[in-house]
This record gives C-alpha cells, sequence and structure tokens, in this order.
C-alpha cells in the first residue's frame, strides 16, 4: 500500500485516521454508522453528494482509475474533504440517511454534527466499498471496518429493497463494457457468460460473493490494524463485546445501545429454489465463512 504522506485538512484540523465502513448492500453498514455518528467528537458522513459521485464512478467504471491509483486517492481526498467540512453549504446538503442516522427527523434544519471538538471523522455511505483499495491509497492510516452477513439474509434483503434492483435493470447494466465488473461481482470469463441467465437471487449472491472475496484479498493488503472485520450476527447477538472491540480498534468510545435486539433472519422469506441458487453461486463462501 502506498505510504505517502497527504494531510487533509477539515475544520482547521488535521484529518487523522479516518473510519470507513464498507460491506455488501444490507449487512449492518448502517449499524455501525449510528453508532459512530453517536459518539461525541465523531463526524460520521452518509452518502453526501460529493462521496456518493465519486463513489458511484469507481463502482460503475473501475477500468476508468486502473493504474491512475494517485489521480483516484486525489479525487477520493477531495470528495471527502468536502463532505466532512462543517459550512453552511454542506450542511445544508447533508443527506437524509445522514441525518437519520444522528437522530434527526427529515424535516430538521442545520448540521448533523456540533462542529467543536470535532476530532475524528468518517463515512459509511452505501456501495463505498468499491473504493476500499483507493480508500487505503488516499488515506494511508485509515481504518476499515468490513461488515459481514450471512449471503442468505443479505440477498433476501437486497432482493426487498427496489434501490438495490434498480441496478439489475437493463439501462444500468454495464457488463459488455466493464469487465471485470466488481459491482456485478463477475471476476471471470464463465461469470460472465453465466450472469444474464442467473435469477435475481443468484446476481445478488455473485454481489456478496465479491464482497467477502475482497475481505480476504483486504486481509492479505492491509496492516494488522488497519481493518477489522465485524460479523452481522455476532453484532446483534453480542452487541456489548462486539462494540468494545471496534472501540478499541477505532481509538474511540462507542455506545451499544444502538444495535437493535436479534430479529428473525430475512432468508426466512427465500423461497428453497432460491436458496439452491444462492449456494450454487457463493457455497464455497458461505461454507468458508461458517454459514452451511
Ligand atoms: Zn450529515
Amino acid at each position: 500500500m502506498p505510504s505517502a504522506r497527504h494531510i487533509l485538512i477539515v475544520n482547521a484540523r488535521n484529518v487523522n485516521q479516518p473510519v470507513f465502513v464498507i460491506g455488501a448492500p444490507h449487512s449492518g453498514i448502517d449499524l455501525i454508522g449510528r453508532t459512530l455518528k453517536a459518539a461525541p467528537g465523531f463526524h460520521l458522513t452518509i452518502g453526501q453528494p460529493s462521496v456518493l459521485r465519486v463513489v458511484y464512478a469507481f463502482a460503475r467504471r473501475p477500468s476508468m482509475h486502473q493504474g491512475r491509483s494517485e489521480a483516484a486517492a486525489a479525487v477520493l481526498r477531495d470528495a471527502f474533504g468536502q463532505a466532512w467540512q462543517i459550512s453552511p453549504a454542506s450542511c445544508l446538503e447533508c443527506s437524509r440517511d445522514c441525518r437519520a442516522a444522528a437522530g434527526f427527523g427529515t424535516d430538521t434544519v442545520g448540521p448533523c454534527v456540533d462542529q467543536r471538538g470535532l476530532e475524528r471523522y468518517g463515512d459509511a455511505s452505501p456501495d463505498l466499498i468499491y473504493c476500499a483499495e483507493a480508500l487505503t491509497a488516499a488515506f494511508g492510516d485509515a481504518r476499515i471496518v468490513q461488515v459481514i452477513r450471512d449471503g442468505r439474509d443479505v440477498v433476501a434483503s437486497m432482493l426487498d429493497d427496489p434501490s438495490v434492483m434498480t441496478w439489475f435493470r437493463p439501462s444500468f447494466v454495464n457488463t459488455d463494457t466493464e469487465f471485470p465488473n466488481p459491482f456485478f461481482g463477475i471476476e471471470t470469463a464463465e461469470d460472465l457468460e453465466l450472469w444474464p441467465s442467473l435469477s435475481p437471487a443468484a446476481k445478488c449472491a455473485m454481489r456478496w460473493r465479491w464482497s467477502v472475496r475482497l475481505a480476504a484479498w483486504l486481509h492479505r493488503e492491509l496492516r494488522s490494524g488497519q481493518l477489522k472485520t465485524v460479523r452481522y450476527e455476532h453484532l446483534l447477538k453480542h452487541p456489548r463485546d462486539a462494540v468494545s472491540d471496534l472501540s478499541e480498534f477505532i481509538g474511540v468510545k462507542l455506545s451499544h445501545t444502538l444495535i437493535p435486539v436479534r430479529k428473525a433472519p430475512s432468508s426466512r422469506n427465500l423461497t428453497i429454489d432460491q436458496i439452491a441458487e444462492i449456494q450454487k453461486v457463493a457455497g464455497e463462501e458461505l461454507r468458508r465463512l461458517g454459514y452451511l
């Protein structure tokens, strides 16, 4: 990983050890995001326009950034420099999700955070996972929190979420121009050939599978102390332990009280056929993680 020192200054302070929360859709990024946002002195953003623009450019057209890691890193630093600014301009653009994560109603105005005493910054925007590599290049001291959840529950929740399923519409599919295609989890020629015939559940499973493979790659590439993997199931079952581990990793005292009590797994809504389709695509990863 590049170790070039680039110091980002936001609100007249150096940004140290920014925290980025990544994972497949519906893996529990929102739970970690809310928990970080509630910590005093922590400014966590979700879905700021400056960040989403870059995230989707990276996610949808990774080939544009390949071999240009310095330029990509600079673009990311700029995007976060803007997102983390507490100025009237950026606060007015504060996203619904960001305000909701702070516990504010969507009809309120003004900043989602108190500017006084801000010491740490982070982001938990959806699909940030597709920038994971560039994030670690952009911020040499970044702390990456990756959330992993049983792929069957993830797929069930994705199938229920129109904003996720929209990406599979023909007008958004760019599998013919972008290969490999991390966004759709297409890595090999075989994946590409198979893809058009896959069911929606199998297509979601492919996206989940890619996120799990990325986790293995990050483990190999990042220094120890830079990456923390959180299992969604462990977080809900043992919130106190899981959040205390996370506090130690990030170096900020966090509270476990925002983690909800355990719910029935979303995968109970899947049909037997859907479960079989998911296992056909991602059985190896489900087994490796102990979910099968
Ligand atoms: Zn905000």
